[in-house]
């Protein structure tokens, strides 16, 4: 035999059975983003490598360790996209959409982090972004989080708490940066390797660190609150009001730096305890800083990410209701003549009900191994056809989920039955 081609390690294919639990979840957030006024925006999978460098920054795990990067046929540095944000601001740049605009766009698809595989975080994994440009806050910073929070209330998702933080301004930062700087070079001797490059580079990644083993050292640093200044300090406070009007509880954690660099004032991580190790859901903040930084006029920004790989689980481990199988409605076909009516009646019925899923027996097949497929298929209904059915222009009608007699209808009248029998959605 042929030798088979293996799939890439950290990147899953998401099966039949499957898709239809992502689709279920996908439209219930893009219906509520679309009642808060946000708008798709759909940008290329790769760019040049420079965009993420420059936006997400030299000292962060994703851009010193995770990035897919290659050079395309004419040497140019392309990397696939590991985040949204960068993208979208410059898309939002090169099309003109942010002078004296503003925009709120979401987007969504499969991001890309060589990361060490395990459960809740791939190589391939998917996010969904949302993001308001052009916006000063606190005002929208507040409403984007009741609307994460929205989202999880109709998915009926009770186990995630929010937790939230305000980094100030760049100025106030460096303040801290230095307390920080002087807190940890009074310990160097229990830092990790990591933490010590980032005490030259940027120290605040060090807050961010995985390994258990700096968690005391940096539960007891200096916190970010204490040196932050008076109009962040307004903006957070006016977020929280905002938050405790909308029942909206957080906690505020003062470690909650973020990955990535170009953060200001509102941090934000909704985290749960039921995915083990990968406990972060969504995660966002506002980056006043980027679309200037990034070549484009000063425009103040916020947006989140949800990780929708871990949100399908934790939907699932939420007792999520699961679609049924692949159809509605199997028509069960024997012979010739059978087939080609059960085909009229098919195309009748999908007229009729746009939403109802039919499916006609293909391949044949005795009358015994047809109704096992009706069977499998999930679908409620058979409608069964054989010469006898044919000749007087009637179908069988047999309900398969529960105890009842078949019944002869004639094909004028299928639709109605069929709308008794399931709901003419
Ligand atoms: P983490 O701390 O788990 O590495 P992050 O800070 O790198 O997360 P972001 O860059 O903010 O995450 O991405 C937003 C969301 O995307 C995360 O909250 C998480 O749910 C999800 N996510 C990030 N990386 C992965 C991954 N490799 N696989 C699956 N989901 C991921
Ligand atoms: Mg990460």
């Amino acid at each position: 035999m042929t030798e088979q081609i293996q799939p890439i390690r950290g990147m899953s294919d998401i099966l039949p059975a499957d898709t239809a639990l992502w689709q279920q979840i996908e439209s219930v957030i893009q219906r509520i983003l679309a009642a808060y006024g946000y708008r798709e925006i759909r940008i290329p999978l790769v760019e040049r490598t420079e965009l993420f460098r420059r936006s997400i920054g030299e000292v962060t795990d994703i851009v010193e360790k995770e990035m897919y990067t290659f050079n395309d046929r004419n040497d140019v540095s392309l990397t696939l996209r590991p985040e949204a944000t960068a993208g979208i601001v410059r898309a939002g740049i090169s099309n003109g959409l942010l002078h004296n605009q503003r925009q709120k766009l979401w987007c969504a698809g499969p991001m890309f982090r060589y990361e060490k595989p395990q459960k809740g975080r791939y190589r391939q994994f998917h996010q969904l972004d949302v993001e308001a440009l052009g916006y000063t806050g606190p005002d929208i910073d507040a409403e984007l989080i009741i609307m994460s929070q929205r989202i999880w209330q109709e998915l009926g998702i009770e186990d995630v708490c929010l937790q939230i933080n305000s980094l100030g301004t760049p100025e106030s930062r460096a303040v801290y940066k230095d307390s920080l700087t002087a807190y940890f070079n009074r310990h160097l001797d229990a830092l990790d390797a990591d933490s010590r490059n980032r005490l030259q580079r940027n120290p605040l990644r060090i807050l961010d660190s995985k390994n258990p083993d700096m968690r005391a050292l940096i539960d007891a640093a200096p916190t970010i609150t204490d040196t932050l200044d008076a109009e962040s300090a307004a903006h957070f406070e006016a977020l929280r009001t905002l938050l405790d009007d909308a029942g909206i509880a957080c906690q505020v954690n003062p470690r909650l730096v973020r990955g990535l660099d170009y953060y200001s004032r509102t941090v934000f991580e909704w985290v749960t305890d039921r995915l083990g190790a990968q406990g972060a859901v969504c995660s966002g903040g506002r980056y006043d800083g980027l679309v200037e930084h990034m070549g484009g006029r000063k425009t103040p920004a916020v947006g989140w990410a949800i990780g929708m790989d871990r949100l399908v689980e934790l939907y699932r481990l939420s007792g999520g209701a699961l679609p049924g199988g692949q159809s509605d409605v199997y028509i069960v076909a024997v012979g010739d003549e059978a087939l080609r009516a059960a085909f009229r009646i098919a195309e009748g019925l999908r007229d009729e009900y746009p939403n109802l899923r039919v499916e006609t027996n293909c391949g044949g097949g005795s009358f015994k191994s047809q109704m096992k497929r009706a069977d499998r298929s999930g679908a409620v209904v058979a409608l069964i056809l054989g010469e006898e059915e044919v000749a007087g222009k009637t179908v069988n009608v047999k309900l398969l989920r529960e105890k009842s007699e078949q019944r002869r209808v004639a094909w004028d009248d299928v639709c109605k039955v069929i709308g008794d029998a399931i709901g003419d959605d």
